[in-house]
């Protein structure tokens, strides 16, 4: 029996990524990549916010986790967890093409329903802007006056600071993790 992707998690990450100018960068892996959009003011918990999201080329899977100083600037593993598709946009693909993606987020600060949407017109825009923002439900409903970026600033993956991400990096362990540098990202 075929296996249907689209009935099982993904992995998600968030990166908190300090290039120009601090933005976040939401991962969705699919099909061995990683579906890629830029959020400038990161991701809101509050579903009568919504956040700009820039379509980013996909990314490959073996970035999902990295954290470190890249040459466009230091980044963070901000949240992982697991996504999956809402049952109207079980083909994910064909969803994007449509320019909506409906999704459940579990993370370990992103969790909950969410969507994505292409903004009118920007089909053809390079790169296509869509929006970001959370459906109205009980986690909205405990966020609807806090700002989750503010409340739990620091890496998933180490706890760490944007400063302490950056003073660590030139310990020698990370020197094998510097091969893995990717201008892509
Ligand atoms: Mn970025």
């Amino acid at each position: 029996m075929a296996s249907d992707s689209s009935f099982q998690q993904h992995e998600f990450g968030v990166k908190k990524h300090h290039a120009t100018r601090l933005h976040y960068d939401l991962r969705l892996e699919w099909n061995g990549v990683l579906l890629s959009w830029a959020l400038p003011e990161g991701p809101s918990y509050c579903a009568c916010v919504v956040r700009e999201a820039i379509e980013m080329p996909d990314h490959r899977k073996e970035y999902l986790s990295f954290e470190g100083v890249h040459p466009t600037g230091p980044i963070m593993l901000w949240d992982r967890g697991m996504w999956v598709p809402d049952q109207s946009c079980k083909d994910v693909r064909s969803s994007l093409c449509k320019g909506i993606l409906r999704f459940t987020l579990c993370g370990e600060k992103l969790q909950g329903d969410w969507v994505l949407r292409r903004v009118r017109g920007a089909k053809n825009s390079r790169p296509p802007v869509w929006t970001l923002y959370k459906q109205a439900d009980d986690i909205a409903k405990r966020y609807l006056d806090r700002c989750v970026l503010k409340e739990l600033p620091n890496s998933v993956l180490t706890g760490r600071t944007m400063e302490e991400i950056v003073r660590d990096w030139s310990h020698p362990r990370n020197n094998e993790l510097q091969g893995l540098l990717f201008a892509e990202m």
